[in-house]
C-alpha cells in the first residue's frame, strides 16, 4: 500500500516495456509493490484465485526477463521475487544487493541502500553478478521498528 503507485502508473510500465496491459499483470505489480518484502509464487496464488498457475508462472517470468522484478531464495530455498531497482533493463539486472532473511517471519528483504565492498576473484573467474544473502531478524522480529524508537534519545 505505500509506495505511492496506482493502476495508471502501472500500466505505464507494461508499457515501457512492451507488455500488454492485462488484469493479472496489473494486480501482480500491485501486489509485488505493496509489500517490502520479495513475493514467492505460492504467496501470489494464496490471494489470487482466479488466476490459474502457468499464468501466474509466465507473468513472473516475463516481468523478470524484462527487468522489472528480481529472483530471490528464502531459507527453504523457494524462489521469491522482489521488485527491481531502476538500474535493471530488459536481459540485464543490477539487484547486487544484500539479500536479508529473516528466520522469524521468512521474510525476504532487499536492502537495496547498503553499498558492497568489491569483491575479487580469483584469476579466470569472470563473474556476471554477485547475490548476497544474510539470515537473521528482521527489524520487526527483533522488535527494533526501524522508525521510532524512543530509547534512542539519551
Ligand atoms: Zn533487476
Ligand atoms: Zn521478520
Ligand atoms: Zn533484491
Amino acid at each position: 500500500m505505500a509506495q505511492g503507485k496506482n493502476t495508471y502508473q502501472f500500466e505505464d510500465l507494461l508499457e515501457k516495456h512492451q507488455l500488454k496491459k492485462t488484469g493479472a499483470r496489473l494486480r501482480v505489480l500491485s501486489m509485488m509493490y505493496a509489500k517490502n518484502t520479495a513475493t514467492s509464487q505460492p504467496d501470489l496464488e494464496s490471494v489470487m484465485h482466479d488466476i490459474d498457475r502457468v499464468t501466474l508462472y509466465r507473468i513472473l517470468n516475463v516481468f523478470e526477463e524484462k527487468g522489472i522484478i528480481h529472483k530471490v531464495f528464502d531459507l527453504n530455498g523457494t524462489a521469491n521475487y522482489a521488485v527491481c531497482s531502476s538500474g535493471c533493463h530488459e536481459h540485464h539486472h543490477h539487484d547486487e544487493h544484500l539479500h536479508f532473511n529473516c528466520t522469524a517471519c521468512k521474510g525476504v528483504f532487499c536492502l537495496n541502500e547498503l553499498s558492497l565492498p568489491a569483491i575479487n576473484l580469483p584469476t579466470g573467474f569472470q563473474p556476471t553478478g554477485f547475490t548476497l544473502y544474510a539470515s537473521g531478524l528482521c527489524p520487526k522480529c527483533s522488535g527494533a521498528s526501524p522508525k521510532s524508537s524512543p530509547k534512542e534519545r539519551t
